[in-house]
């Protein structure tokens, strides 16, 4: 940490790491230890542009005066190159007194600032690490502290995070799954799983969805999990790009029997410039045809522009698209319209716990109504009893996937049971 500013009671970060140093050397005697927290100004401040650099640095200096004002004599404190806060709280007991401490700062920070006569509203998130035995040097501290202060940011303004055995596993573990994905890995430790999609009146299978897989690594994470952290590090052009070619790969043992193969396209992959050229690219490279596959898209949010002339041009090319996750989130009936799709995937929570009389029932009837009288096919998704499945085919739904039907499994054994006809399994 290097300090750019060294305000008047602030000290400079070698001396911030020398006073907390000093702390941890002495020993942390009997019940009492020492702590750091670092606090930073909600990005949504910095990064908007209304706000002047005069304001900002108002809301800076009273944030500075206010945060010295709670301090203890030995407490010291520093702001770093990136302009964050970091105090160090010496006398501190447990994590409840670091929190409460934590409390009282933020409490004091998001009282009004006065900007330019009218009230302005300092929005802070901040991070505290309380010292134990594993923290040898004060650059360990200081790195936890750090490490809260982002999953604060994570979980909203004026919101504080203190360190935890948990949060370092879960940064360990973010860090071993951003290994596995990143530049200098081959992706080689990662595979894809199928799950059959089958025609609910013949029992055929018709498709097969490519879903993230780790073999051997169960506690790995989930794939939706491994998606989202690829959008947060800017890896999923890289991920997905294996996904595709992988899948394609793949695809090309079933297509020739008729067996189409979705694909999953996260939402930040689909507004990627080089996303058609992939994709084709793909399919041309395995030797199969663009209606062998089926991209399927989430709606996250209203859809940019460039995500929906993706889409029209992949259409264009003649591969078939789905909306995932239908009912969920932001899906909604006019994108039934105004997307260029071929199939709508209903959500699991439409399907769970179906009856025969329920209002889900009657959704469920509209919304497959609709789809059809827009020629769309619809599959079920989450399909896990019987009584779910008799109601889906009775309501006309065209295809189902689910645990019921089959789970997901190696290409190996996807491959055998295409040869196997699995009508009993719905009948
Ligand atoms: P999704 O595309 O909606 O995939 C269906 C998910 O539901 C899969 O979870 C599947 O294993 C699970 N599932 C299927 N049938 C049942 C059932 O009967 N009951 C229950 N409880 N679950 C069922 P999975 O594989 O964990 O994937 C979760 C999500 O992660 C996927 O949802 C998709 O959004 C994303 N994902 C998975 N693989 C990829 C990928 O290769 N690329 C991208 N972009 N996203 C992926
Ligand atoms: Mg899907
Ligand atoms: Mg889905």
């Amino acid at each position: 940490m290097r300090a750019v500013e060294i305000q008047e009671g602030f000290v400079g970060a070698e001396a911030f790491d020398a006073a907390v140093s000093k702390v941890l050397r002495s020993g942390i005697t009997g019940t009492r230890s020492c702590a750091v927290a670092m606090l930073t100004l909600h990005p949504w401040w910095i990064a908007d542009d209304w706000l002047s650099s005069r304001s900002i640095a108002r809301y800076r200096s009273a944030i500075s005066r206010r945060v010295s004002s709670l301090l203890l004599e030995e407490d010291a404190v520093a702001i770093t190159d990136a302009g964050e806060w970091a105090i160090l709280l010496t006398n501190i007991g447990d994590h409840t007194e670091a929190t409460a401490v934590a409390e009282k700062i933020t409490a004091i920070v998001a009282e009004p600032v006065d900007v330019g006569g009218e009230p302005g509203y300092p929005l802070i998130s901040t991070g505290v690490a309380v010292a134990t035995g594993v923290h040898r040097v004060a650059g360990d501290l200081i790195a936890d502290a750090r490490a809260a202060m982002s999953q604060a940011v994570e979980n909203g303004a004026g919101q504080i995070a203190v360190f935890d055995e948990g949060l370092r596993l879960d940064f360990l573990h973010r860090c071993r799954m951003v290994t596995t994905i990143g530049p200098g890995s081959s992706l080689a430790s990662l595979d894809l799983h199928f799950q059959p999609i089958v025609d609910l009146s013949s029992g055929k299978v018709t498709a097969v969805e490519a879903l993230l897989r780790w073999p051997g690594q169960r506690a790995f994470g989930s794939a939706a999990q491994i998606i989202s952290l690829a959008e947060q590090t800017n890896l999923i052009g890289r991920l997905g790009s294996w996904v595709l070619r992988t899948a394609c790969d793949y695809a090309r043992r079933w297509a020739g029997s008729g067996v189409r193969t979705h694909i999953n396209v996260s939402p930040l992959q689909l507004m990627r410039g080089d996303l058609v050229s992939i994709v084709l690219a793909s399919i041309e490279d395995a030797g199969l045809q663009p209606d062998d596959i089926v991209i399927e898209i989430t709606e996250s949010t209203a859809m940019e522009p460039l995500a929906i002339a993706n889409i029209a041009e992949l259409k264009e090319a003649g591969v078939q698209i789905a909306l995932d996750d239908f009912g969920t989130g932001y899906a909604n009936l006019a994108s039934l319209r105004a997307l260029p799709i071929d199939i709508v995937k209903l959500d699991r929570s439409i399907v769970t716990d179906i009856s025969a009389n329920s209002p889900s029932r009657a959704m469920l009837e509209g919304i497959i109504a609709m789809a059809h009288a827009l020629d769309l096919q619809v599959v079920a998704e989450g399909i896990e009893t019987a009584d779910e499945l008799a109601v889906v085919k009775d309501t006309g739904c065209d295809l189902g996937q689910g645990f019921l039907i089959e789970r997901p499994s190696s290409q190996a054994a996807i491959r055998r049971l295409l040869d196997l006809d699995i009508e009993d399994a719905i009948a």
